[in-house]
């Protein structure tokens, strides 16, 4: 078993300031709280984070992070709460190791296959410390070189996660050297019997591929020698799992791969020395055409860069070889690894620059680092700042926007599920609709097929999607509405001409299919919609119908009809509750409007809005002089039934003699009336006056009526008026 003394020993060569104690507290910490534990091999659990800060500590990374290594199971397999980390080892690896019991939850979750892709940018967007994922990383190292302790049935899960999660995630950071051990590990374990097969044919020609390369290593050094060029010549054969997807992609036997071994060319750190050895392999060497990459000219999105070309053999038979610096070999390897010796600020401000660079692009960084030896913000990962990812109660990972609410997730999963969507719950708690989504959150959408989507939800939601399926909702509404609207207007002045409303509407009537087509409408519904919209008067629709000569016979009697006093349609509208509803010869949607507030009993006028119903003013209403301009938009409304069952609020003003008591006095006589008194509030006006507002709850005009003569029969009372706006 590895000891404690040897991981401080590694931690200290790399980070000569490194706090050695915090590294003998949490191995202390750990084994105290993992004592008694033993892992599936049977040894002490303590073996595991031992050996996952060991491989930490191999990483060269600093002695935050290999702390973190072995307290990464305390929260998540011992009683210990965040709080008590927080208390021993502070904020800092209280964060870490938060993170990694995060990125463990999302592993608990059920998930549908085929979204590894989703689930890695998750765990990707939940951290924010990179030094998280290569906690994990090496976590999962070790559990994977275990893994042969476990049952079958969970191996290969964690086998399939491996290749699918962490391996994927081992290559965007670079981390050459991790992910093949990673997929080699996961590979056996997927395909146990093709596996050792495949490892048996290699071993048997091993002797032969190990000759080849020792001759063909040599012979390069010996080239580059020749012509000056600086460089050490590595052989290797090609890893398990990289053949074997070869042979899977191009379907061939292993005795038909010929290029199973390749070579490697490491120069010092100069660029041009790259290029000198590739001249020099070409010169000795046939290239197989097509196959020469420059990754150093352009490196890959993780960084990687190398020259790659393949060449004949003496024997025929190609071959790889790969050209690099050391520098760039150290970062094919390890990756993001590979830049934490700059953290110690020992390489001068040029070479500083260069790795910032490398990471922002790593990383994909959006912003600019302002300073660039701040040197801990290097270590901040936002790989995914525009998104978050949340999975459905069934596992499904939903990659959304930043600020993205439970309605935008509703949409993602389905046009119908956010058409019906209720409420939500995130986590297990009922949440409000304007919520904005976290990652890894566990979304849930309420739906009821009775309910539809609210204009005010594009006040809050974020994606197009959402939004434009929202805003075709609410335009279809309006346009129905308007429809309707259109339609009533049309009837009624239809039957102002002795005309039958449902002979022109109805289905067949050609003389209207052609007027509609006149105005530039495909159908007479269309041009019934631009009638509600107010773009059509409905009389001029009906002279087109008529033509001039019979539509000026029937106007002049329409007149003489409406001058003996018949009114030509009664509106009857009905306040429900909250919402207005016309009912009798029409079902218009009605709503009071809130300038004026009409009540029961008061005067009223109808005026129709764009896609929004009749709005009903009250004659003494301010606007409605305004409104009075598009006179074809007025139409005649018309209380219905005997009162509301609502009471609503009204502010009145008293104007009174400068003395005490009035307040005492007006409440008094409000209360007297048995009426609701909502606010009261004195002052005193410039001309010494008392100025006493009240807001008072009625039920109709009478009522109202009665309220402001008692008030006005309290001793001192010079005046009272009712004050405009709803209250
Ligand atoms: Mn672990």
């Amino acid at each position: 078993m590895i000891r404690i003394e040897d991981i401080v020993a590694k931690v200290q060569k790399n980070h000569p300031q490194a706090d050695s104690d915090l590294l003998r507290r949490a191995y202390l910490f750990s084994a105290r709280e993992h004592k008694g534990q033993k892992r599936a091999s049977g040894e002490s659990y303590l073996v595991h984070p031992l050996e996952v800060a060991n491989i930490l500590a191999d990483m060269r990374l600093d002695e935050v992070a290999v702390a973190t290594g072995l307290l990464h199971d305390v929260v998540e397999d011992t009683l210990v709460e965040l709080g008590t980390i927080r208390e021993y080892f502070g904020d800092e690896i209280t964060h870490l190791v938060d993170g990694l019991t995060k990125i463990a939850q999302i592993s608990n979750v059920s998930r549908e296959e085929q979204q590894a892709e989703n689930v890695r940018k998750m765990v990707l967007a939940m951290v924010d410390d990179v030094r998280v994922v290569l906690v994990k990383l090496a976590d999962r190292l070790h559990n994977m070189r275990t893994l042969h302790y476990l049952p079958a049935e969970k191996r290969k899960r964690i086998a399939q996660e491996t290749m699918d999660i962490f391996a994927p995630i081992a290559h965007r950071l670079g981390m050459g050297k991790l992910r093949s051990e990673l997929e080699d590990l996961a590979f056996q374990h997927l395909h146990p019997d093709e596996y050792r097969e495949l490892a048996a044919q290699l071993e048997k020609r091993r002797p032969e591929n190990e000759k080849f390369l020792t001759a063909v290593t040599a012979q390069i050094e010996e080239k580059m020698s020749e012509a000056g060029v600086p460089a050490r010549v590595e052989g290797r054969v090609k890893r398990l799992y990289s053949i074997w997807k070869k042979l899977r992609r191009q379907k061939v036997e292993l005795d038909q791969v010929y290029d199973l071994v390749a070579a490697r060319v490491i120069t010092p750190n100069e660029i041009r020395h790259c290029y000198g050895a590739l001249g020099v392999i070409h010169h000795n060497w046939k290239p197989v055409p097509g196959r020469i990459k420059d990754w150093i000219a352009t490196p890959r999105d993780n960084l990687y860069q190398s020259l790659h070309t393949s060449v004949i053999g003496s024997k025929g038979q190609p071959f790889e070889i790969q050209i690099r610096t050391e520098e760039m070999h150290r970062i094919a390897e390890e990756g993001v690894a590979a830049h934490w010796k700059y953290k110690e600020g020992k390489r001068g401000a040029h070479d500083d620059d260069n790795t910032l660079q490398a990471l922002r692009s790593l990383v994909e960084w959006t912003q600019d680092v302002k300073d660039s030896r701040d040197f801990l913000d290097t270590l901040k990962l936002d790989l995914y700042p525009k998104d978050v990812y949340a999975f459905t109660p069934m596992g499904k990972v939903i990659q959304l926007p930043r600020g993205a609410t439970p309605i935008d997730f509703g949409y993602m999963i389905h046009s119908e599920v956010g058409n019906t969507c209720t409420g939500a719950r995130i986590n297990g708690r009922i949440v409000p609709l304007r919520t904005e989504i976290q990652n890894g959150d566990v979304v849930e959408i309420l739906t009821n097929p009775n309910t539809h989507p609210s204009r005010d939800w594009l006040n809050f939601i974020v994606t197009s999607r959402a939004r434009n399926r929202v805003r075709h909702w609410v335009a279809e509404q309006q346009r129905a509405e308007s429809m309707e609207i259109g339609r009533k207007l049309f009837e009624k002045e239809a039957s102002r001409f002795q005309l039958s409303p449902k002979k022109l509407l109805g289905n067949n009537d050609a003389n209207m299919k052609r007027i509609a087509s006149e105005y530039g409408y495909g159908r007479v519904d269309d041009l019934l919609a631009a009638i509600g919209y107010g773009k059509l008067i409905p009389r001029n629709v009906i002279a087109k119908y008529l033509g001039p000569e019979q539509f000026e016979q029937l106007d002049q009697q329409k007149e003489s009809r409406l001058r003996s006093g018949v009114r030509a349609v009664k509106r009857l509208i009905h306040f429900g509750d909250d919402s207005i509803v016309v009912r009798g010869v029409d079902d218009l949607m009605v709503a009071r409007a809130r300038c004026c507030n009409p009540l029961h009993g008061e005067e009223i006028i109808g005026y129709i809005t764009r896609g929004k119903g009749v709005a009903v003013h009250s004659t003494r209403c301010k606007n409605v002089q305004q409104l009075m301009i598009n006179r074809e938009r007025i139409v005649d409304v018309e209380w219905a039934g005997r009162g509301d069952q609502t009471a609503y609020a009204v502010k009145l003003r008293a104007v009174t003699e400068n003395r005490t008591g009035m307040i005492a006095g007006i409440t008094g006589a409000i209360s007297d009336m048995k009426t609701g008194i909502r606010d009261a509030r004195a002052s005193v006006a410039p001309d010494e006056r008392g100025h006493i507002e009240v807001t008072v709850e009625v039920f109709d005009v009478k009522h109202l009526d009665k309220v402001i003569n008692s008030i006005k029969g309290v001793p001192g009372v010079l005046d009272v008026e009712r004050l405009q706006g709803a209250v």
